[in-house]
């Protein structure tokens, strides 16, 4: 009888003095990990003392209690990881840098967990000039990669040590999101492995292709994508701030933001302008891809036009030397790393956001109680923040039929965070939603609410978050999710797509 992978690398692991526990988990829990160990795979139980690095995580507010993290090391490695998840009746995520900001990569207490960080390979084809990803790259290195190579460029989130595919899948919004579309909008085919190990390639014009923007990681893991490059015509960039004098009334605020947002229905902010808006201190802050002249022609009318309602208004730009520059400033000092940087610190967290779309902006009732609620926190155990994403430009072109998260028209992004100190308090979720009520009960009144999956409230009801993400759009999901993954492996986490049945 042939020897199994197990016994060759128990055989190995011994002649090389390796420790056993990272090679194999020493002790096997029984169940799932007697299957993981007997497949020879790589894993972390929690009596492992890997156990708290293979858990790492951003999120510290979730528990994260996955029955094992299987570190694949190639695709037959997830092959056998999943068939010990059906054979145990255990349902699977997939971990790739842990930022997800609701936790969801551990998903649920139970979860057998499969580790992607060493599905990191790159590659760039010229002829289509698309970018193929492993599955477990991250947003950093992929760039510069890109960049160095080829001098182009992809949308992404503003992190460096974001997983690129995680984040992509969940729409993304980056400083050139305007001019380029989302990350999402950029994927032209993910390919994927299903529950039953088979391997599928979602391509153009594909209903998991369409699901995966939006819904990723509900229909299985993600082992690579090819990602659409753009060319930088422009290779500089310029970041700028524009405030609105010292401590402007909610009034003001509310005007100002009012005025942004009616330049850029009229089509009068260019696409190369990236604006956020800042809850805090009411700055606009971003980035412009191309020359200064076009920037201060594009600027002065806005300016003028802030002046009227705010005489203090002030610009401060700074011109940068290379768009490269503007690609570290805004995602991080871990652009330049080969890792990306690191994950950092946890954060104990909750996170909210909504979507004003330019069929039915903000109004100055809307606008005035997003500031208000903002402002209104009145306890020191966890603080706030937040702030608005123009989005409009090449939203403006789309249609919520386009991808699974629905994003036509789409005019602000809008976040708010609640971070606790150093703990979480039983009654957080609770509090950062009634501080934000007014505001979202004011939204109601014009149209129905739409948010955006990567920075969504893991704590609302199904047929809250389903409508608020995918609108129209879900009853169509359900149908890709029950051909795609029946058994409903990759459902462990809050905001998988239900099958058909389970809906309401
Ligand atoms: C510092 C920072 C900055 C950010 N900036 C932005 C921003 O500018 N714009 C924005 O839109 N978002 C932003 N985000 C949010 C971020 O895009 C999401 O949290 C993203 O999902 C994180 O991806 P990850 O791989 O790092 O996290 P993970 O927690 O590992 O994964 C996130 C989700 O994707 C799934 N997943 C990951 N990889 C795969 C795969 N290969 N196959 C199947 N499923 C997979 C996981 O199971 C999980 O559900 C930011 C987050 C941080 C921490």
């Amino acid at each position: 009888m042939a020897p199994t992978r197990s016994f060759i690398l128990q055989v190995v692991s011994s002649l090389l003095y390796l420790s056993p526990e990272w090679v194999l988990a020493q002790t096997s829990p029984g169940g799932i990990a007697t299957c993981l160990q007997g497949e020879g795979l790589q894993f972390s139980t929690s009596s492992d003392t890997t156990w708290t690095t293979a858990t790492a995580a951003l999120q510290l507010r979730v528990l994260r209690e996955p029955s094992a993290v299987v570190f694949a090391q190639d695709r037959d490695d997830i092959v056998a990881a999943l068939s010990c998840a059906r054979n145990a009746s255990v349902k699977v995520s997939t971990v790739n840098r842990g930022h997800s900001f609701q936790g969801y990569a551990f998903g649920t207490p139970g979860n057998l967990v499969i580790d992607l960080k060493n599905f990191t390979a790159l590659s760039f084809d010229a002829s289509t000039n698309e970018l193929t990803v492993g599955g477990g790259t991250n947003v950093g290195p992929t760039a510069k990669y890109l960049w160095d190579n080829h001098h182009r460029h992809f949308p992404h989130v503003r992190g460096s040590h974001v997983g690129m595919l995680g984040s992509m899948m969940g729409g993304g919004f980056g400083t050139t999101t305007r001019m380029f579309g989302s990350p999402m909008d950029n994927l032209a085919s993910v390919e994927y492995m299903l529950a039953n190990g088979s391997l599928v390639t979602a391509g153009a014009g594909s209903d998991l292709l369409w699901a995966a923007q939006g819904a990723g990681p509900s229909f299985g893991i993600a082992l690579s994508a090819k990602i659409r490059t753009h060319a930088i015509v422009h290779d500089g960039a310029l970041n700028y701030t524009i405030s609105l004098g010292s401590d402007p009334s909610i009034d003001t605020v509310a005007s100002a933001l009012l005025r942004i947002q009616e330049f850029a229905l009229d089509n009068q902010l260019p696409d190369e302008l990236s604006l956020r808006f800042m809850l805090g201190n009411a700055q606009s802050v971003g980035y412009f891809y191309g020359q200064e002249a076009a920037f201060d022609r594009a600027m002065t009318p806005l300016l003028d036009s802030l002046r009227s309602i705010a005489p203090n208004v002030t610009l401060r730009k700074n011109v940068l030397a290379s768009f490269w520059e503007s690609e570290v400033i805004s995602t991080g000092i871990g652009m330049n790393s080969p890792t990306g940087g690191t994950l950092g610190a946890g954060r104990f967290m909750h996170i909210q956001s909504w979507v004003a779309t330019s069929d039915n902006p903000l109004s100055a009732k809307q606008a005035s109680s997003l500031f208000e609620s903002h402002r209104s926190r009145n306890r020191t155990d966890l603080t706030n923040s937040g702030f608005l994403d123009l989005w409009a430009g090449t939203s403006l072109r789309t249609a919520d039929s386009d991808t699974s998260l629905h994003q036509g028209k789409n005019l602000w992004l809008i976040r708010v965070d609640g971070v606790g100190n150093g703990s979480w308090p039983t009654d957080g979720v609770s509090y950062m939603q009634n501080l934000m009520r007014p505001f979202t009960d004011s939204l109601r009144v014009t149209g129905p609410l739409r948010s955006f999956v990567n920075y969504a409230d893991s704590d609302l009801d199904l047929d809250e978050w389903s409508a608020m993400l995918y609108g129209s759009n879900f009853a169509r999901l359900q149908e890709i999710k029950a051909a795609m993954d029946p058994s409903e492996m990759f459902s462990g986490y809050g905001h998988a797509i239900p099958l058909p049945s389970r809906a309401w």
